[in-house]
């Protein structure tokens, strides 16, 4: 296993510039991911650490070995894709093979990894199927078999789990994580898929528009998302407009709700400026009797509620218009109707501070 090290990575495809000037550090071992919405980058950035694509610019780094020059089959990558990409001619066993018959390695030597690469993806005993005898998920446990077993440096995964039904998608998640762990090579794993990035990465970088607008663990980007591009595209979000009163310790905003106070203020914020107040559904609960002091405390009409077993989903226009979701957990009785007047109460430590607009996001790097 290797760190991989991207500085400054470009590419270009005639007027579009797919990848911009992108720096990474993939440590050692890690499980990360590169995430964003279609067409922002992500495979393009996974096909030139790869090698199948060479950058314009910046480069590539292996370790200390600068590989932005070589080709794809010296690089020691496995590779997995979204379509399985088996040769439907040739048996599990010739597929998973395949890589070793290319490097040369001797038949009782092939035949030892061959059968426990497909023993780690429990596999083994489809070895003389042809492809097209076996179903989606085990398509592509043989294609994981066949990124394995040439022992790579890398593991690159391009959304491996796109073309399976929900069910199959979460088995596989647990599978590849205990892979991950049982192997513990550096994998590099692209998806447009929140949830999968959330529940596998150890850290994973955000894209939009060829650029990474932030990078960090999943708790991280959750909780203290740096752009309204990062807290809108991971998970829900409430964004509620307002002017920074103050920058001192603790921090208000004046908000067509009244003042909101923040616990925390990212850097670069002054005084006067606009901002969004983001708080997450679940930072949301009813209001009853006096609150606790210290939270913020709206007012609003409930719109809508959806009942969905183990959460209850509120849709709630606030007094200044905003259109607020909370959901409330473990929902054993409805707590309140479409129409009914609420008061909503939130922590300061919830609502995390965001420039209104530009910083942070893809455009203004
Ligand atoms: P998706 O999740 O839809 O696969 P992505 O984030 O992986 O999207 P890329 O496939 O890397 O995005 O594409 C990034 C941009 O580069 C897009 O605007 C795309 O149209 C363009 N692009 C990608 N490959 C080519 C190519 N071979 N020729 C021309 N343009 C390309």
């Amino acid at each position: 296993m290797v760190s991989v090290t991207l500085d400054q990575v470009t590419k270009r495809f005639d007027s579009v510039i797919a990848v911009d000037r992108v720096s990474l550090e993939v440590e050692e071992g890690e499980f990360f991911f590169l995430l964003g919405p279609s067409g922002c980058g992500k495979t393009t950035l996974l096909r030139m650490i790869a090698g199948f694509y060479r950058p314009e610019g910046g480069h590539v780094r292996f370790g200390d070995r600068d590989v932005t020059d070589l080709p794809p089959n010296v690089r020691n990558t496995g590779m997995v894709f979204q379509n399985y990409a088996l040769w439907p001619h040739m048996t599990v066993r010739k597929n998973v093979e395949y890589g070793l018959a290319m490097r040369n390695v001797e038949r009782s030597e092939m035949d030892r990894r061959v059968d426990r690469a497909l023993g780690m993806v429990q596999m083994g005993a489809y070895a003389d199927r042809s492809p097209n005898q076996l179903s989606g998920g085990q398509q592509q446990r043989v294609a994981l078999a066949r990124a394995l077993v040439i022992e790579p440096d890398v593991v690159l995964m391009d959304e491996p789990l796109s073309n399976l039904d929900a069910r199959l998608r979460l088995e596989m998640r647990e599978q590849i994580l205990a892979l991950h762990k049982e192997i513990g090579t550096t994998m590099i794993y692209v998806t447009h898929d929140q949830k999968e990035a959330l529940a596998m990465s150890n850290r994973m970088a955000v894209m939009d528009s060829g650029r990474v607008v932030q990078v960090g663990t999943p708790r991280d980007l959750y909780q203290r998302p740096a752009s309204r591009f990062v807290a809108d595209f991971i998970g829900e979000i409430n964004l509620i407009p307002g002017k920074l009163l103050d920058a001192g310790s603790g921090y208000s905003v004046e908000t067509g709700l009244g003042t909101l106070r923040a616990e925390e203020c990212p850097a670069g914020l002054a005084k006067g400026d606009g901002v969004l107040c983001a708080i997450r559904p679940e930072g949301l609960a009813f209001l009853e009797g006096e609150g606790t002091p210290g939270d913020n405390t709206v007012t609003g009409k409930v719109h809508s509620v959806i009942y969905l077993g183990e959460v209850e989903q509120y849709l709630i226009e606030l007094v200044d218009g905003t259109m607020a979701k909370m959901v409330e957990h473990d929902p054993v009785t409805q707590r309140a109707q479409p129409g009914d007047d609420v008061r909503l109460r939130f922590s300061p430590t919830r609502v995390v501070l965001l420039p209104s607009r530009g910083e942070g996001d893809a455009e203004a790097l």
